[in-house]
């Protein structure tokens, strides 16, 4: 077999960044129905704008706890909603106390996750790199499968790669396949990096990990792949996730160069009393009854996911006005925000945003509803406050994007 044996100097992949993309389940599935708000339907299910779970310690540990029974949270399930209609958003970066249910959302995510393709390769190669770089973009093998009209993935529900704790560096880039070579042969093995393409990639407590561990996972996440030599073999790996970290704030947040990475930072808020009985209902329901009470959720969770479909589908035709977008412009700068990142972010969320509400004209509303989960603790001194504080500069962003409108008129 050729790709058992991978030539010095030989690479996998086409270097190039592609966007990340989530591709639609052409097969099955009811057609998608009626446009509805994204955020109304949370509420419905979820039963309204509320206050946080006090616990998530062990909830997630087998199944994971519904996402609709999710208490409070709202900026986060939505935030988290946002992603995955729109990955060019960024990563995402969900921080508050212990306790506060991060970990648990995070992990309840996974029933809404789309399906993506998975390739049937040791080196990962998948249909679109033949579609965009021909049959050289592919391994031998995959070329040869092509050519026979044999499929090189099959389509899966994508998956949330959890990166251990502590992870070492052969496990997160991947390293020499010591089975096959002491077969006298040599090949790459992919790390978790590479494995985690297409998929989610989810780091929880982000600020335990070690530096280079951390810049490691920035820089796949933006550049899309990265390259791996050992022993004089190399090559790059495709490593197109969605990047999902988690930061308790009783540690601290990342610090501000890494921060300024991550499009959306959500916000556990603390946990206020009123709704801990419900909470305590839903826990002891789940503790009791993890599958019942997942299943109760079926319908409901079918009905979002092809929502979360049809908005991914209508995102490629949402557009901003030109007067739109100027005025977001203004707003920006009123923020002093020393980050392009950012600005880029927001506009991406704005219509991730658009799209999940049935729209395919931006509009101001879109733009609002974002600002805080995006443009949040950009600038050094509003991280520095939240160190002191715990509370995030919302205020100033939002009074930002009032005076731009009451000045613009
Ligand atoms: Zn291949």
């Amino acid at each position: 077999m050729h790709e058992e044996h991978v030539p010095e100097g030989w690479e996998l992949v086409a270097p190039h960044h592609l966007p990340l993309r989530f591709e639609m389940d052409e097969e099955g599935g009811e057609p998608v129905t009626g446009v509805r708000s994204l955020k109304e339907l949370v509420h419905r299910v979820s039963g309204g704008p509320e206050t946080t779970p006090r616990e998530d310690a062990g909830l997630a540990e087998v199944l994971p706890f519904p996402f609709l029974d999710l208490v409070g949270l709202e900026e986060v399930k939505q935030g988290l909603m946002l992603a995955l209609v729109n990955p060019d958003i960024g990563p995402v970066l969900v921080f508050g106390p212990p306790g506060s249910g991060k970990t648990t959302a995070v992990r309840a995510l996974h029933p809404l996750l789309p399906r993506v393709p998975r390739s049937l390769c040791y080196y990962g190669c998948l249909p679109s790199d033949i579609e965009e770089g021909g049959p050289d973009a592919v391994c031998p093998a995959c070329a040869e499968k092509h050519r026979r009209g044999e499929p090189l993935a099959v389509m899966e529900p994508a998956r949330l790669v959890e990166v251990p704790f502590p992870v070492r560096p052969e496990e997160l880039w991947g390293t020499l396949d010591e089975r096959a070579e002491r077969q006298g042969k040599f090949r790459l093995r992919r790390g978790l990096l590479a494995q985690a393409d297409r998929q989610v990639l989810f780091v929880d407590e982000w600020t335990r990990y070690e530096a280079p561990v951390q810049e490691a996972i920035l820089e796949a996440a933006a550049q899309g792949f990265y390259r791996l030599q050992r022993g004089g073999l190399s090559a790059a790996f495709r490593a197109e996730f969605l990047l999902i970290a988690t930061a308790n704030t009783a540690r601290g947040l990342p610090p501000w160069y890494q921060m300024d990475r991550f499009g959306l930072r959500l916000w556990a808020r603390p946990v206020e009393a009123q709704a801990r009985a419900r909470l305590w209902s839903r826990v002891r329901a789940w503790r009791r009854h993890p599958r019942r009470a997942l299943q109760e959720h079926q319908a409901t969770v079918h009905e979002l996911r092809q929502d979360l479909e049809a908005a991914r589908e209508r995102l490629r035709r949402v557009r901003i006005p030109d007067a739109l977008l100027h005025q977001a412009e203004g707003a920006f700068a009123r923020l002093a925000i020393p980050s392009t990142r950012a600005w880029l972010a927001w506009v991406e969320a704005a219509r991730a945003h658009a799209a999940a509400e049935g729209r395919e004209t931006a509009t101001w509303e879109d733009f609002r509803a974002v600002a805080a989960m995006v443009l949040r603790l950009r600038r050094p001194e509003a991280l520095q406050r939240f160190q002191e504080t715990q509370q995030p500069d919302d205020p100033e962003v939002l009074t930002a994007l009032e005076q731009q409108i009451v000045d613009s008129r």
